[in-house]
């Protein structure tokens, strides 16, 4: 039996959200050796944000005694639809302003030196989910509730890609109930995001009086108890939960993870998201399914740029790369 020697290097991973951002260093089996997360803004735009997350990397290799020469590849997730093909954002979206065509991937490879693979958050947290948690269980179908809402698909181990980097955007599916609602953050009215994402949840407390600046808090708030936050916690779960029941009709997977920072709230959401489901799916598609909360937790993200940067690095074409470069010249 050979396996990797996984201490032979490393890969440097990024998870970039709204409000805040997770760094890590993690050796050749995707696991983190070291990681950090800050509190950040991704409206500030990209050329800020990378110049921060390359002196995060370097003082996590610094750390750790890591030279800059085992790294071998990097992975950034991203909140927004991104082309894998070219590692750009692909289409404006509000909570990038300024993302849009900016050489994301390009931009970091000549700053390591090294291969970088760029995609959405969701599609790498489904990844990660896959190969650390679920090894078994295709197609897994993984649902990102934090400020905004995002899913990605992975079949027999490959993430299931769209025809232009839009796949998975759940936030701005219409709801019909929710269409005189607030207005969503792309200008609409009725998207799933304006009336179950973190964002809006936080938004309908503020108005109430409490202090909750961000998803994260909303779901702090839940937690203590506050009758409220729970009620709206769980509330979005069953609106999650009847979108999620065309996925599941649709795909018919085997594993539904949920993460973010809505899934932290279990009993309040997880369980109404798993309520409407069981309600609204027909047996046959629901009867296999387990719906869990990402055993991965908040790491998901980095473990699962992790992995994008690893499927790349260790492709057969790399490894074939590699070999013929060490390979000694015949006399
Ligand atoms: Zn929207």
């Amino acid at each position: 039996m050979l396996s990797l020697d996984g201490s032979h290097g490393v890969v440097l991973a990024a998870d970039l959200n709204v409000t805040h951002a997770t760094v890590a260093l993690c050796d050749l089996a995707g696991r983190p050796l070291a990681e950090t997360v800050h509190e950040l803004r991704l409206t500030d735009g990209p050329e800020p944000l990378l110049r921060w997350v390359e002196q995060r990397w370097r003082h996590l290799l610094d750390a750790a005694g890591v030279g800059a020469d085992r790294v071998l590849g990097l992975g950034v997730g991203v909140p927004g639809p991104v082309d894998v093909a070219t590692g750009r954002v692909v289409h404006h979206t509000p909570a990038l302003p300024g993302w849009r065509d900016f050489p994301l991937r390009d931009h970091l490879e000549r700053q390591f030196g090294v291969v970088c693979v760029v995609d959405n958050d969701a599609n790498a947290m489904a990844l990660g989910e896959y190969h650390a948690e679920q090894p078994a269980a295709s197609p897994l179908l993984f649902v990102k509730v934090a400020t905004g809402i995002g899913a990605g698909v992975v079949v027999d181990g490959h993430v299931l890609r769209g025809a232009d980097g839009a796949e998975g955007d759940l936030g701005h599916v219409r709801i019909a109930s929710a269409e005189h609602g607030p207005p969503c953050v792309c200008g609409a009215r009725g998207c799933l995001a304006a009336s179950a994402s973190g964002r809006a949840l936080a938004r309908v407390l503020r108005e109430q009086g409490e202090d909750v600046p961000d998803s994260r808090s909303v779901v702090e708030l839940a937690l203590t108890g506050h009758a409220e936050a729970t009620r709206l916690v769980r509330e979005a779960g069953l609106v999650v939960g009847d979108v999620l029941a065309t996925a599941v009709s649709l795909l018919n997977p085997r594993v539904l993870a949920l993460g973010g920072d809505l899934a932290l709230a279990q009993d309040h959401f997880v369980s109404a998201v798993c309520e409407r489901l069981y309600q609204r799916t027909q047996p046959q598609a629901a009867r296999g399914l387990r719906v869990v909360a990402s055993g991965l937790g908040h790491r998901a993200g980095v473990v699962g740029a992790a992995r994008l940067a690893l499927e790349e690095v260790l492709s057969a074409e790399a490894v074939d790369r590699a070999l013929a470069g060490r390979r000694q010249p015949v006399p």
